[in-house]
């Protein structure tokens, strides 16, 4: 049988199989991917086979095999320093949920939480929540910051949450994909979640309970069927992605806009902060790349990865 992993606790797996019902599974001995060296084999968002098996009348099932993953969202474990925990995979787009104030979103965050997204090839929106107490300052912040990422390639949409406007446009977006919701604690991630689905939590809370039985600290991610043919990943406790170690060389492939721009570089290897005739640098100066941006690549360049880290993770 072939399925969807929903959930897992470290040691069991609910998978949804093509006949729609969830299947309690494990895996048979030891079982790894090639490729990556991580604390559980299986997560979230995985595609796998299993067969079935009878023990005192309980129907359970066995996975064999897991495919390749498109993508996949990890933390690094941490006490195993070369292994990292897979968060979840398979993720078709992640949804940013910004706000301007209340709390402030910096396009700092915002430009290394798309750094991240790129480097993993998962396609972010950003949604603007909270348009509802927006004054003219507040819009204006807003609107040029929608510009700014709107040029670049990113999706822009504004919504109120809490007023429920802005929320087709989402549910659009959602219909036949698997998708996350990610942002700093305030923003309205479950404000945004209960309008898309008012009825989600009670749903979920059922079918969960009696698999957290022995779960520890870590909370784990879970996958949820909404109502219209959608399906969200929920990661309690993590605001954003986790780091990916990217070199120095290689970030300016994650910034969109800088991408056509090196090929005029006079240095193929530019790292577009000091070398003479570089073509990015020229671009800001004629206000073709944005400040806001250059400045966070320098920053992540010069690497202030403690603070970033912070930024996501603290509750
Ligand atoms: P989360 O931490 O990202 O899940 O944020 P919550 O959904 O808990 O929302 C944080 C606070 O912002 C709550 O007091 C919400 O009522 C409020 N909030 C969420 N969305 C909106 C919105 O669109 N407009 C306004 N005015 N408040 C909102
Ligand atoms: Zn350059």
């Amino acid at each position: 049988m072939k399925g969807i992993v929903y959930k897992s606790t470290g040691s069991w797996y609910i998978v949804k199989a093509e006949d729609g019902l969830f299947y309690e599974c494990r895996i048979k001995g030891r079982f790894r991917l090639k490729g990556i060296k991580s604390t559980n084999p299986i997560a979230v968002g995985d595609h796998v086979a299993f067969e079935l098996e009878t023990n005192n009348d309980k129907v359970t099932g066995v996975i064999h095999e897991i495919e390749e993953r498109k993508n996949y969202i990890i933390r690094k474990s941490v006490n195993l320093s070369k292994q990292v925990h897979i968060i979840a995979s398979n993720i078709d787009q992640v949804f940013l949920i910004v706000t301007i104030n209340n709390p402030v979103t910096t396009t700092s965050f915002i430009d290394r939480f798309l750094v991240s997204a790129e480097a993993y090839g998962i396609k972010t929106i950003l949604v603007f929540n909270k348009i509802d107490t927006f004054d003219e300052e507040t819009l204006d912040e807003q609107l040029y910051l929608q510009y700014i990422y709107s040029n670049i390639g990113y999706e822009c949409l504004r919504v109120s949450a809490s007023e429920g406007k802005g929320i087709e446009a989402i549910k659009e977006k959602m219909i036949g994909k698997v998708s996350m919701f990610s942002g700093h604690s305030g923003v309205g991630k479950s404000t945004l979640v209960n309008a898309i689905e008012p009825v989600l939590n009670l749903k979920t809370a059922q079918i969960s309970e009696q698999h957290q039985q022995g779960q520890h600290t870590t909370t784990f991610a879970e996958m949820f069927d909404l109502s219209f043919n959608a399906q969200i990943i929920d990661t309690p406790g993590i605001r954003g992605f986790g780091v990916v170690d990217i070199e120095p060389s290689e970030l300016g492939n994650y910034f969109p806009e800088f991408f056509e721009l090196k090929e005029r570089c006079r240095f193929h290897n530019c790292m577009h902060k000091e070398e003479p005739q570089c073509a990015v640098k020229d671009a800001l100066d004629k206000d073709e790349v944005a400040w806001s941006r250059y400045n966070s690549y320098i920053q992540i360049l010069e690497g202030d990865e403690e603070h970033y880290r912070n930024d996501i993770y603290k509750d």
